[in-house]
């Protein structure tokens, strides 16, 4: 042993031996919020196998919790182990196959992402764009879909880069009218926006654990229709029963999700955890009144009305579109003259509070507010507001 050690070249880390400290901050950024205690103490609990039948037991729990959040009865319910993207990623390669068409809805950067990953996995990706800020109307939607024939619409719910809500009623119907399956990126929005997804006719939804849902990231529940399961492209020699995974995923990691025992290689503990969100009382449809009261109440500030999120170039309240704004995040226009890293820096360093600047089209435009699940009271919207003043009060104001 004496020799084994002599022959380390690389010291024990002498950091890791010191104890964690991780300070209390209020995440009001676009995620992850902030997760409530029972949530987090459920992650405490001792280590179990992933065959153990108390974790199957959880596992069937927490297709019920989707099932009720989604609003839908599919069967292939379940949670990817991984961020909104592998969920994304999963939603992408499970239903098409290189050469297919997919038509994606870009109007911030969750249609770019989706687009980029298509490419990649070989797909014939058109674009539909509209300008950040913009919704697509179901005309815009038809148009696209008469002209280039997709397989599959992508489009984002809760646009989070621009803060626009997705209306989309009809689209369900408009794509099966066509031939085409309907794809919903819901990661910012569901829980915090209403979402129907049987009833609207969406045939892949997913969302992300640590947003609305208020569970630490590293779970994002899917859920894929009948038809998306049993779906399969013209000329694809797979059988008319075959899972849409059957058809040649081609990437192992996400196709063997859709086996039945989906635990495999699955963090235990954030199984767990997600199995909580399900229990709080806010959960999907209750919290969507938490997030539109705190909506309420941003509107109300005088602060706000400082930073005339109305004015915001490439936000939904720069058209004016007040039914498409994003009740779970909020973009307000960088106040002129000041720096965003110099406002968000100060929020995080005086005041323990997280939120972000812009994203993709948004960069350096816009300021982004979260107010998702348990972070939804008039309290932080008062506390965000509080901070965001002195920010405007101590920051350094060019006068150019
Ligand atoms: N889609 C949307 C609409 C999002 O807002 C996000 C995250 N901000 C993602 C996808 C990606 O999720 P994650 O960060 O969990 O990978």
């Amino acid at each position: 042993r004496a020799m084994a050690t002599s022959l380390l070249r690389v010291c024990p880390p002498g950091e890791l031996l010191r104890p964690l400290a991780v300070p209390e901050r209020l995440l009001l950024g676009p995620g992850p919020s902030n997760v409530p205690r029972r949530i987090r103490a459920a992650g405490a609990i001792p280590l179990l196998g992933h065959m153990h039948p108390e974790v199957l037991q959880v596992m069937d729990e927490i297709k019920a919790g989707i099932q009720y959040a989604f609003q839908t009865r599919n069967r292939l319910s379940l949670a990817v182990s991984g961020s909104g993207h592998c969920a994304m990623e999963a939603a992408l390669f499970n239903l098409l196959e290189r050469g297919d068409t997919v038509l994606v809805a870009i109007n911030g950067i969750w249609g770019q992402r989706a687009a980029e990953i298509a490419r990649r996995l070989g797909a014939n990706v058109c674009e539909l764009l509209k300008p950040p800020g913009k919704y697509f109307t179901p005309q815009d939607i038809e148009q696209g879909l008469v002209q280039h024939k997709p397989l599959v619409l992508f489009i984002t719910h809760g646009e989070s880069s621009t803060g626009v809500l997705q209306p989309l009623e009809g689209l369900g119907e408009l794509c099966h009218r066509h031939g085409c399956l309907l794809l919903v990126d819901a990661v910012a929005s569901l829980g915090g926006a209403p979402i129907f997804m049987d009833q609207q006719e969406i045939d892949v939804l997913y969302s992300g654990s640590q947003k609305v849902l208020n569970a630490p990231p590293g779970s994002a529940p899917i859920s894929f229709s009948e038809r998306a399961r049993v779906w399969r492209a013209p000329g694809s020699d797979t059988g008319p029963t075959a899972p849409c995974c059957a058809r040649g995923c081609s990437t192992w990691g996400w196709s063997c999700l859709w086996r039945r025992r989906w635990v495999q290689g699955k963090p235990i503990t954030t199984i767990i955890t997600t199995r909580e969100w399900g229990q709080r009382e806010d959960t999907a449809l209750s919290s969507w009144r938490c997030a539109w009261v705190a909506f309420d109440a941003r509107e109300m500030s005088p602060c706000c009305v400082m930073l005339s999120p109305g004015a915001v170039p490439g936000s939904a309240g720069a058209v004016g579109l007040e039914q498409a704004r994003l009740p779970t995040i909020t973009t307000v226009r960088v106040p002129e003259g000041y720096s965003w890293q110099d406002i968000t820096a100060f929020l995080m360093d005086k005041h323990g509070v997280e939120i972000a600047g812009g994203l993709g089209p948004t960069v350096g435009k816009v300021l982004r507010i979260g107010l998702m699940g348990c972070n939804s009271t008039r309290d932080n919207v008062e506390r965000v507001l509080g901070a965001l003043r002195d920010a405007l009060q101590r920051c350094p104001r060019s006068r150019l």
